[in-house]
């Protein structure tokens, strides 16, 4: 199997950590400038029958002038072209305007978006039901999976879940 997979998530919630976690590589923190980048490729995951390609998105912020706006129909434009994104938050900051601003966005794409509770070494296991819980009510996900890509937990089972969809 192989696909197109794009991370996207407000800044710090782990997405470079995430790659290089799954990479192997400190590919990640080179694709990091904010706005710059377009539709390239950030890593290539490859494993017996599986190759998944990530590829780069800019933030998702609301537009704040013409070139903001321009930048957001590109990034939408890949959303809808990828076979599954990643939806990375931070299970320990909680849900912000920046998490709720995305999933606004992410209800014009058609591209099916797996939730990624990251950071969950940081919290007790008992509060994640209750985020679950309100992220569910935002937004039909396709597959919600908490890991911990600092310590490298439960990152196997995710890929198992990005698998069923290339
Ligand atoms: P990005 O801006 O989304 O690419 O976020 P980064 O990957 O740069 O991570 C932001 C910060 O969160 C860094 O200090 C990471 O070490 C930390 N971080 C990322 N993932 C985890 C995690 O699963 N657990 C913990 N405790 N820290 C994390
Ligand atoms: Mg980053």
């Amino acid at each position: 199997k192989s696909g197109f997979v794009s991370i996207i998530g407000r800044p710090n919630v782990g997405k470079s950590t995430f790659l290089n976690q799954v990479i192997g590589q400190k590919i990640a923190i080179m694709s990091d400038k904010p706005q710059t980048t377009r539709n390239k490729i950030q890593g290539v995951y490859t494993q017996e029958d599986t190759q998944i390609i990530f590829i780069d998105t800019p933030g998702i912020h609301k537009p704040k002038s013409k070139l903001g706006r321009y930048m957001l129909s590109i990034v939408e434009n890949t959303l809808s072209e990828v076979d599954v994104i990643l939806f990375l938050v931070d299970v320990e900051q909680g849900i912000g305007q920046g998490d709720r601003y995305i999933i606004e966005q992410l209800k014009s794409v058609k591209t099916r978006v797996i939730l990624v509770l990251n950071k969950i070494d940081l919290v007790h296991p008992e509060s994640l039901l209750p985020i679950i819980t309100t992220y569910k009510d935002l937004y039909d996900f396709a597959e919600i999976v908490p890991i911990s890509a600092k310590m490298g937990n439960n990152i196997e089972p995710l890929l198992d879940q990005i698998r069923k969809y290339l």
